[in-house]
């Protein structure tokens, strides 16, 4: 099956007023998910067998959690549940030894299985999957349409979180002469985007030198949370804990 090339969100991404793409791409991709689940995904048996199964990690648990939809999440919640127990269930009796043949271990299938279950997530599979087609749809687009890259050179970058995806998509995407004319001015892009934010970290550090007390500061008001979104991709600041001061 021909993959999809996504055109217009990657497009709107770029246009949008956002510290990184594809941060602005996730993050609805992540709205649309929660609400999907605990929305219409309630009467698709296909998606209902993937959250009965696989359940959800803390971070989509939590969002989970945060919307108004008690009944819905409650009967995800126990189907969910019902998977649990048919797995806590399990024979983990102790083999029968025998010579001939090494013995299979049912507490290590147990085990694993276990931890499968720990780290699967219905909202993160969903997202993922559309989210490595943006990804790719990006370095089609950079080989395809005439004028992207200097869209894409308009802007100021991304989060390295992001960036770091986009060079293994275009390492593997692009040959040695594509990635030469399409990613490498990217790459000097990012590289213009982490020196400012250097800069800018270091006057804020500066600043603390009892010698700048009153001189003005050259760099954002709040240069460490964007410092953070930089290296890791927007997050919303969680409120400072005031013991420590
Ligand atoms: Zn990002
Ligand atoms: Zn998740």
């Amino acid at each position: 099956m021909k993959e999809k090339i996504y055109t217009i969100p990657i497009n709107e991404a770029l246009e949008a007023n956002s510290f990184c793409p594809f941060c602005f791409l996730r993050r609805k991709l992540e709205d649309d998910a929660i609400r999907y689940t605990v929305g219409p995904a309630m009467m698709e048996s296909d998606f209902r067998i993937i959250t009965n199964e696989k359940g959800f990690c803390q971070k989509h648990m939590r969002e989970l959690c945060a919307m108004s939809k008690a009944l819905p999440l409650s009967l995800l919640l126990q189907s969910h549940l019902d998977s649990v127990i048919k797995l806590l269930d399990a024979d983990v009796s102790a083999p029968t030894k025998s010579i001939f043949k090494k013995s299979y271990s049912k507490k290590d299938d147990f085990a694993s299985t276990i931890d499968k279950l720990a780290s699967s997530c219905a909202v993160c599979e969903r997202i993922e999957h559309t989210f490595s087609r943006y990804i790719s749809s990006f370095i089609y687009m950079l080989k395809n349409e005439k004028g992207f890259l200097d869209k894409v050179l308009a802007r100021s970058g991304f989060c390295m979180e992001h960036f770091s995806a986009l060079s293994l998509a275009a390492s593997r995407e692009l040959t040695d002469s594509q990635f030469q004319k399409l990613f490498v001015p990217i790459i000097s892009l990012q590289k213009a985007r982490v020196s400012k934010y250097h800069t800018y970290i270091t006057n804020f550090a500066n600043s603390f030198d009892y010698r700048n007390v009153g001189k003005p500061i050259d760099a954002p008001k709040n240069v460490i949370h964007e410092t953070g979104e930089l290296l890791n991709g927007e997050f919303i600041p969680k409120d400072k804990k005031l013991e420590d001061i």
